[in-house]
């Protein structure tokens, strides 16, 4: 269900040209990045059935599970009858070749919609696959494919001390997006994700998440494509996020959701989507 326009909360820094229903249009989107865990189909299995059916009622807002790669046959199954979707946490941007140990986009598109790209904990380890370069040919290769790419950004502690958040995440989204059409762009999610926040327990506060989407993410994709896909593109925060702390977030205009690590291995995690979805309703 799109939200209501919302014409109390005007755009907090910059003018925008887009009408307000256009921007109302950005339907939340909480996604479950399991990492490395619940790899085996008979955990994936049982966590996902404690959750599914509460999961399944919050229909205001898209929810995705990533489940590892050899867990997500078993996860699709399971969700097959319901609006829960599933993710990949990472491909490859080549359809097949001599790639060991690597997935294709043509490989996930029969089993998920939704693909995490440059996620922090990949550029951190993942040399020549997961630079800004690497990651725009993957983009690229996901939407070839039907797929929504979840490409993630975001600055480390360093940088952010220096000032440099602004110059260091509006390159990234540039990269990532390079060479797009308008409309293969606005089919974009960007999470972005502090790297200082992620698995810390110190997440931004949801006034600067809510400045640096703005400045950092909305702001160049404005400059590229123009401010209607700019004002489509939904923009995730992701960083230590959990049940309590997601509602200012989602109350902020220009964050149409979460990507969620640690707290969406708990059971509470409903709880979170849940606060999500009704905090996404009165903004
Ligand atoms: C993540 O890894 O994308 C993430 C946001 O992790 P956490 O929620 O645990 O900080």
């Amino acid at each position: 269900m799109p939200r209501p326009p919302n014409h109390s909360r005007p755009h907090p820094s910059r003018a925008v040209s887009l009408s307000e229903s256009v921007v109302s249009m950005r339907r939340p989107i909480l996604a479950a990045n399991w990492k490395m865990n619940l790899g085996r189909p008979e955990d994936a299995l049982d966590f996902v059935r404690r959750i599914r059916y509460a999961l399944n009622e919050i229909e205001t807002v898209d929810r995705i599970v990533c489940p590892p790669f050899t867990a997500m046959a078993a996860v699709a199954e399971a969700l097959a009858a319901t609006s829960i979707a599933v993710g990949a946490q990472n491909m490859h941007f080549e359809d097949k070749g001599a790639h060991t140990g690597e997935i294709s986009a043509a490989m996930l598109a029969g089993l998920c919609r939704f693909v995490i790209l440059g996620h922090s904990e990949r550029r951190a380890d993942g040399g020549a696959l997961e630079t800004d370069a690497a990651i725009n040919r993957k983009v690229r290769a996901a939407l070839a494919h039907g797929l929504t790419p979840i490409v993630c950004v975001g600055e480390n502690l360093v940088q952010m001390e220096k000032g440099e958040t602004q110059a260091f995440v509006s390159g990234q989204v540039a990269g990532a997006l390079d060479g797009l059409a308008p409309e293969q762009a606005s089919r974009c999610v960007i999470a972005y994700e502090p790297l200082w926040a992620i698995g810390t327990g110190k997440a931004a506060t949801p006034a600067d998440a809510n400045r640096v989407i703005t400045l950092s993410i909305r702001a160049p994709i404005s400059d590229r494509f123009g401010e209607t896909v700019a004002q489509a593109v939904r923009v995730q925060y992701g960083g230590s996020v959990t049940a309590d702390n997601i509602a200012p977030f989602m109350a902020m205009p220009e964050i149409d959701g979460a990507l969620v690590g640690g707290a969406s291995l708990k059971p509470d995690y409903v709880d979170l989507v849940r606060n999500a979805a009704e905090a996404a309703g009165s903004r």
